[in-house]
């Protein structure tokens, strides 16, 4: 199974639901697909977990983690069961492993993005990438509104968007996740997971300095991606840390240094190479060729 699938999966649920408002009625959704929920006391390290009794299957939420984590809790435990992935982490969901990136499995990672995709729906983001700008002050405003957490949000605008943009997750300086928008992967600039921070970002300089907080910095897209299409653009960064889980958030907003403009000779050579014609549909701000 791919994310595709997971993605999928989770939006026929919504639509069997007849979700098209948030924040998503997650105990709702649950009760649609004969789960109950519950708040329990359970071990600080315990997020959730599901267990069978008398032909019913409950879903336990730790009652002492936000409401936010609890939410999300709940998504990832049906998604166990709309995915068919048995769990990797037995029936408990351990706390410290929930959106997390190092060291886990690729069903649980799967999970995660199926509770993604169930709390920011698509077509309630779509919309709201368009007309909003990637900033990590709007973003907390849309988590407020989706009931989600930021780095759910931002994975999702950044999907949704129109711009170039891209959410950058990494763990003790390593990339672990990277979500481009479309507008991004057209103009054929990609970020590998598994590479290290560029030494110019902010979220290198947020690892670096230990303390949780907020930093900016100004750099080349070719610092983030080797990509040769990575020359045409300048990136601008705002980066989070989080210190207990060495994790760094950024988001990248990337700006086109320079537009060439399409000569009539160049157009010429364009017209024998129809394979070419696709990709420069994707470039912004150069006109669509004419026949
Ligand atoms: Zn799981």
């Amino acid at each position: 199974m791919d994310e595709s699938i997971a993605v999928a999966r989770a939006r026929k649920l919504l639509r069997d639901v007849g979700v098209t408002t948030v924040p998503v009625d997650v105990e709702a959704l649950a009760l649609s697909l004969g789960f109950h929920v519950s708040r329990q006391e359970l071990p600080d390290d315990e997020a959730g977990c599901t267990l069978k009794r008398r032909s019913k299957i409950h879903i336990w939420v730790n009652q002492n983690d936000s409401p936010l984590r609890q939410r999300f809790t709940i998504l990832h435990e049906i998604a166990h069961h709309v995915l068919e992935l048995p769990s990797r982490h037995g029936e408990k969901v351990p706390a410290d492993e929930l959106e997390r990136f190092s060291g886990r499995h690729p069903e649980e990672i799967l999970c995660d993005i199926f509770a993604a995709e169930c709390l920011v729906p698509w077509e309630v983001i779509q919309p709201l990438a368009e007309e909003k700008e990637f900033t990590l002050e709007n973003l907390a405003e849309l988590a407020e509104q989706f009931q989600a957490s930021r780095s759910c949000v931002a994975s999702r605008f950044a999907q949704a968007s129109g711009a170039h943009l891209a959410f950058v997750v990494a763990e003790e300086g390593i990339v672990k996740y990277s979500i481009a928008s479309k507008a991004l992967k057209e103009a054929r600039l990609w970020i590998t997971r598994g590479i290290p921070l560029p030494k110019s970002s902010a979220a290198a300089k947020a690892f670096k300095s230990g303390f949780s907080g907020l930093h900016e910095a100004d750099s080349e897209a070719q610092d983030w991606s080797n990509s040769d299409d990575a020359r045409r653009f300048a990136c601008y960064e705002q980066a989070t840390y989080h210190a207990p889980t060495k994790q760094t958030h950024s988001i990248l907003i990337f700006e086109e240094l320079e537009q060439r403009p399409i000569s009539s000779s160049y157009r010429c050579v364009q017209d024998d190479r129809d394979d070419l014609l696709e990709e420069i549909d994707g470039y912004p701000g150069w006109s669509k060729p004419r026949y």
